[in-house]
């Protein structure tokens, strides 16, 4: 494992991520049976949970994936969304979660749901790995949240700082860059 000295305290341990991982599978698991489940991957922040997510499922689900560009500051959000590879299939009818890295200000996610719900899927619920619940900017309702986590900058498990760190079997606050 890479030691870096941008790289600050863990916040989340590997062992902490796998365990709630397979929680939040379960509670799919249950909540999605005998549904149309259809799972949606925010690219490219969310791949790596949404891997290990899918591994915990007992019941059938079909990935699509979309990714989006959110403009602003190396490490903050403007809330202007571009959608830069759109899902491959319609999800008319379906069972959708989208399934996020990171919820920060919300932005992102609201403009994901109010996209997605144009194109009547029969349901539509957000899960996120991680949620900064003290900086919410918009009111989104996140359906299944992995950790709330403090209002700091973090880096791992999929979440980059200018595409680095992705790798990281953990989540660790970034150091001042
Ligand atoms: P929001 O629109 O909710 O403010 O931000 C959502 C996006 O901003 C996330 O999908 C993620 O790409 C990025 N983001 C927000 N907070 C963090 C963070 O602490 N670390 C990293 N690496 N990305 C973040």
């Amino acid at each position: 494992m890479a030691t870096d000295e941008a790289i600050g305290r863990v916040l989340l341990t590997a062992e902490e991520l796998d365990r709630r991982v397979r929680e939040l599978g379960a509670a799919l698991s249950r909540d999605y049976e005998g549904k149309n489940l259809l799972l949606v991957g925010i690219l490219k922040g969310a791949v790596f949970f949404l891997s290990d997510l899918v591994r915990q499922l007992q019941i059938p689900a079909e990935l699509d994936f979309i990714a989006v560009a959110s403009y602003g500051s190396a490490t903050k959000s403007s809330g202007v969304v571009q959608i830069l590879k759109d899902l491959d299939r319609p999800i008319e009818g379906r069972d959708v979660v989208i399934v996020e890295d990171i919820v920060d200000s919300g932005l992102t996610a609201r403009y994901l749901l109010s996209s997605l719900q144009g194109r009547n899927p029969r349901t539509l619920e957000i899960c996120a790995l991680l949620a900064k619940s003290e900086v919410r900017v918009v009111d989104v309702p996140i359906r299944y949240v992995g950790f709330e986590i403090p209002n700091e900058f973090v880096v791992g498990y999929g979440l980059d700082y200018q595409q680095r760190y992705r790798g990281l079997p953990y989540v660790a606050v970034l150091a001042e860059p």
